[in-house]
């Protein structure tokens, strides 16, 4: 389906902006450049959730994540929506926590009825202080620890099992607790992504999940072991597609594993789906709505186990970049420039792969607005650069920009995912605060690391402190 959103207005940032404000409802946030509440104000300056993100900047520090609550919690209730108007029995939207693991998104997640998934004991303890009910909590991992395992299974979360030494751990932690647990079953589904086309093949080369192969022993060891209640199977196919193909074979894959699964007497009652949906980074992204995704997702569950005449399972997803990513902008500030007459111009902003390690991880594209300068004309093309010592630090390769200054507040959109999850303390800098933003307010909801936060773990052993000391004094082993 063609989109017949606007997108060139004029030739100035505004042209990111999404369309008018009364559309908001049916505005799907992954198709979007900017979050759903984005505008310029009378000063040309950029806003989002109702607050000028140049007086955000100069409030809350720089570089600064901003989050914007309604485009956060619009893609919550678009999944729950639109699995309620096409899945004609139960279902469960579990948020893949992985792209953004803090307290203040895992419950607002929560809030909005997702479940959370976790793939470590850190995301878990995170999902369970954010308040998430453990019955909707999933443990995932290729290799959770058995204090991992212990964990989830002591409260009361589903336990994904990925491989046989995850199966093992997870019957001897029952066996000896007495205790039983939720159990599903992930498989490799053998369903390869590209960006333009995919390709099937019988034995996919991943890590995750139990090859395909060994399906009978995995049902037949789960059906020997009455504590373990296998409740579902699992698969994901990967991440950032645009394509909904792989999500209608998968369907076919999934139903086949239940049919499988019924034979061994285990009565498989929820299919997972995974994630997957991609986001709008640039112009030319163009990713389904989130509800032709979960369209095509329920439709072809639906329809492979209509035709076989057996009962419909709860359905789960488990949405992670398509919820939180385009809910948030980092705004940093412009520093140096650097001409290099025929070649390009660096301009370099106060953060980098520090805080976004996707561009130089994956080679991900970016688009940048300045946040003060919303109405002038893109005369610039510019690289935008981070400030770490490394070459390949490169935000932006070719940013169509005003002509700006330092100072100026450049903005980059599409940052909720994968971002502040990932980021590290590269050449000490302390990690940004993040905002979240709502009706022109905005409250901390991660704060800016200080220096003094930096050195939180370090010890200096008695015979390297020097004879002048330390101000302040550092902790001693
Ligand atoms: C990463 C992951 C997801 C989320 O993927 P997105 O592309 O962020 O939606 C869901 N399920 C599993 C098992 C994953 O590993």
């Amino acid at each position: 389906m063609l989109s017949t959103r606007p997108v060139g207005v004029d030739n100035s940032g505004r042209k990111y902006l999404p369309a008018a404000a009364s559309a908001s409802e049916s505005r799907s946030p992954n198709q979007e450049l900017m979050p759903l509440t984005a505008r310029v104000n009378r000063a040309d300056h950029l806003e989002i959730g109702g607050c000028d993100v140049t007086v955000l900047v100069e409030r809350f520090g720089s570089p600064l994540y901003i989050v914007d609550e309604e485009t956060l919690r619009t893609a919550c209730r678009q999944y729950r929506e639109a699995l309620s108007r096409y899945y004609p029995g139960q279902w469960q939207v579990i948020y893949a926590s992985k792209a953004w693991s803090c307290l203040a998104i895992c419950a607002v997640a929560a809030q909005e009825g997702l479940g959370i998934d976790v793939v470590s004991g850190g995301e878990l303890h995170t999902a369970l202080t954010a308040g998430a009910s453990p019955e909707s909590i999933y443990l995932h991992g290729n290799n959770k620890s058995r204090e991992e395992l212990q964990l989830a299974i002591e409260t009361g979360c589903t336990v994904v099992a990925d491989n046989w030494l995850d199966l093992l751990t997870i019957a001897d932690i029952s066996k000896k607790a007495r205790q039983p647990v939720r159990l599903m079953l992930r498989f490799t589904p053998g369903i390869e992504c590209h960006t333009h086309e995919y390709i099937r093949t019988g034995h996919l080369d991943s890590k995750f999940g139990f090859d395909p192969d060994w399906a009978d022993e995995v049902f037949s060891f789960v059906s020997q072991h009455p504590a373990l209640s296998c409740t579902g199977l699992h698969a994901h196919i990967g991440s950032q597609i645009f394509e909904l193909q792989p999500h209608e074979d998968l369907a076919g894959v999934l139903v086949h594993w239940l049919k499988k699964a019924a034979q061994y007497g285990l009565p498989v009652r929820e299919l997972n789906v995974g994630g997957g949906l991609g986001i709008r980074y640039t112009e030319s992204d163009d990713p389904p709505s989130i509800d032709a995704w979960v369209k095509t997702v329920c439709v072809s569950i639906a329809g492979a186990l209509g035709s076989e005449g057996l009962p419909l399972p709860k359905l789960l997803c488990e949405p992670g970049r398509s919820i939180v990513g385009p809910a948030c902008v980092t705004a940093y500030t412009a520093g140096s420039q650097k001409a290099i007459p025929g070649i390009r111009t660096y301009l370099s902003v106060d953060g980098g792969m520090s805080d976004n390690p996707r561009p130089i991880t994956y080679q991900a594209v970016y688009r940048a607005v300045v946040a003060n300068r919303m109405g002038d004309p893109l005369t610039e093309k510019v690289t935008v650069a981070g400030k770490h010592c490394e070459s390949g630090d490169i935000l932006i390769q070719e940013a169509e920009l005003p002509k700006t200054e330092p100072g100026d507040i450049l903005v980059v959109p599409g940052t909720g995912a994968y971002n502040y999850s990932m980021a590290s303390n590269y050449n000490r800098l302390p990690r940004p605060a993040a905002v979240l933003v709502r009706d022109g307010e905005a409250n901390v909801i991660l704060q800016r690391e200080t220096y003094q936060d930096l050195l939180r773990l370090d010890r200096l052993p008695a015979r390297l402190i020097p004879e002048s000391g330390i101000t302040p004094p550092l902790p001693q082993e």
